[in-house]
């Protein structure tokens, strides 16, 4: 991403609002703006196999181990406004665990990117899933979508709750039932 092309486009719609863009308030925001999305978009350069890179360990644990309240935002790949909200994991290790500070990096690699919850649901949970190949593994998300709020028309969807289920936690309905109640339990 060029920051100085980002930087124009925000000087534009600055000019463009009818506020004075040579006001001191607004002096530096196209350079603050700019610096925003390029943090917001660093997703795009991170690569799944660097950031688990020697981060798996063996285990004979067989377990559920839940990681829950993760936080994390994402831009609306539809109105280019934030969702923000908190990710929940859960798997049952088959041989493997992962390091525990890997499991939010790996989210900000799908996060930091033009998304929709989804989406972004599914590709965390297939990551993780190849990554740690677990008997079962869940991931749920909870956001609230700055897009539909400033709508104002949808309650709804500004809260939204999406999942992804792979093995054991797709096929069983205990196991499933376990991780959700984890997730929900207020500890
Ligand atoms: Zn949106």
């Amino acid at each position: 991403m060029n920051r100085i092309n980002v930087e124009k486009l925000v000087a534009k719609i600055i000019s463009e609002s009818g506020d004075d863009s040579k006001r001191s308030g607004l002096k530096s925001t196209p350079e603050r703006v700019a610096k925003l999305f390029e943090e917001m978009l660093s997703g795009y350069s991170l690569s799944l196999k660097k950031v688990v890179e020697g981060s798996l360990f063996d285990t004979n644990l067989d377990d559920m181990i839940v990681i829950k309240d993760i936080e994390f935002y994402s831009l609306c790949e539809h109105d280019l406004t934030p969702f923000f909200g908190s990710v929940h994991v859960g798997y049952i290790p088959e041989g493997k665990i992962i390091g525990l500070s890997k499991i939010p990096k790996v989210i900000e690699i799908f996060s930091k990117r033009l998304q929709v919850q989804e989406n972004l649901t599914n590709e965390i949970s297939n990551a993780l899933d190849s990554t740690i190949s677990p008997h079962g593994l869940g991931v749920v998300i909870k956001a609230k979508h700055t897009c539909s709020i400033i709508r104002g028309k949808n309650f709804s969807s500004s809260n939204l709750t999406t999942s992804s289920m792979h093995g054991s936690f797709r096929s069983n309905l205990n196991t499933r039932q376990e991780f959700l109640s984890h997730i929900q339990s207020k500890s």
